[in-house]
């Protein structure tokens, strides 16, 4: 039996069909592959484009320290303040001793090195601090009480006793004396308003608290922006007296500087250097005549130093 040319063909025709199939299957199956094979990895660094919207989102800005500001300090005008029983110096001290105060700290800065100088000299002085200032740092309180320094209120926040109502000023100065006590383990019996600012309700409102308020009678005018060590010395020196209360401010670079000078200076005309307390309180000792008697007249009551107009905008 031969194979017929129909037959032959049919199995041309069905290999023919197989193939294609076989091809068609192939080229689907590629197709697959091809599809799921993973995208070409770019290993280009993506585009600086600055993406505001993330940027912001992400953006931590640097840890700002703010050391307080200190004011332009002026003293009240029109106040009988020695017979409101306010302290601006000890007039006729015998015992020709005078007192460093510094407001504004504590200073993260300055602090400690304003303490070594104090520690290195043998003396001791009255620190006015911030409340909240003491909260952020609060080791510095304790710095200054453990070397034997005073510490007094100057508020919680700096506040101006005399802008604010006297529940916002007691509410205040109870803040920052909580805040002062816990860290300093010293009781506070001292307190200097910021900037001076006082009128006779507040004065009257802080003495119910138990405080003495206290101002000074030299104002070297560290806190002005352009202050310099030698102006700082030379406004003390040309202005001292004994009982002199001195104003200084902490964070002050200026003020750093001078105080090694300065301690040495008042301290070689014949001078003793204390807290406010320690120049509040009586002599405990017959009292020995100053060492350079002298027969100038000392300044009447409280005098404010400032020669110069502050500046307009203030510190
Ligand atoms: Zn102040």
């Amino acid at each position: 039996m031969s194979t017929s040319p129909p037959n032959k063909s049919h199995k041309i025709l069905l290999l023919f069909i197989f193939s294609f199939l076989v091809l068609l299957a192939l080229a689907g199956f590629g197709y697959a592959i091809l599809r799921q094979a993973p995208a070409e990895v770019d290993s280009r660094p993506p585009l600086a484009v600055p993406d505001v919207a993330v940027t912001q989102q992400v953006y931590t800005p640097p840890r700002v320290v703010v050391e307080a500001k200190s004011e332009k300090p002026v003293l009240p005008v029109g106040l009988p303040l020695a017979k409101l029983g306010v302290v601006c110096n000890v007039p006729h001290d015998p015992e020709k001793r005078v007192a460093l105060t510094f407001d504004d700290g504590p200073s993260l800065s300055m602090t400690p090195e304003y303490l070594k100088i104090l520690r290195d000299k043998g003396v001791h002085a009255t620190f006015f601090l911030i409340g909240s200032q003491v909260e952020r740092e609060p080791s510095l309180a304790a710095l200054i009480a453990n070397d034997g320094n005073e510490i007094g209120n100057h508020t919680y926040s700096h506040l101006n006793l005399k802008k604010a109502s006297l529940a916002d000023a007691a509410s205040n100065i109870l803040e920052g004396q909580k805040a002062i006590e816990q860290d300093a383990h010293q009781e506070l019996s001292l307190l200097r308003p910021p900037g001076g600012e006082l009128n006779e309700p507040v004065i009257h409102e802080i003495q119910k608290m138990g405080y003495t308020v206290v101002l000074w009678n030299i104002d070297p005018q560290d806190w002005r922006e352009n202050a310099t060590s030698s102006q700082i010395i030379n406004n003390v020196m040309t202005n001292l007296w004994p009982g002199s209360i001195i104003l200084l401010h902490e964070g002050k670079a200026p003020t750093l500087k001078a105080l090694p000078q300065l301690i040495d200076d008042i301290t070689r005309r014949g001078y003793k250097i204390g807290t406010v307390s320690e120049l509040l309180s009586k002599p405990s000792r017959p009292v020995s005549p100053p060492d350079k008697p002298t027969t100038e007249t000392p300044p009447a009551g409280p005098t404010n130093v400032t020669t110069e107009a502050p500046p307009a905008g203030g510190v």
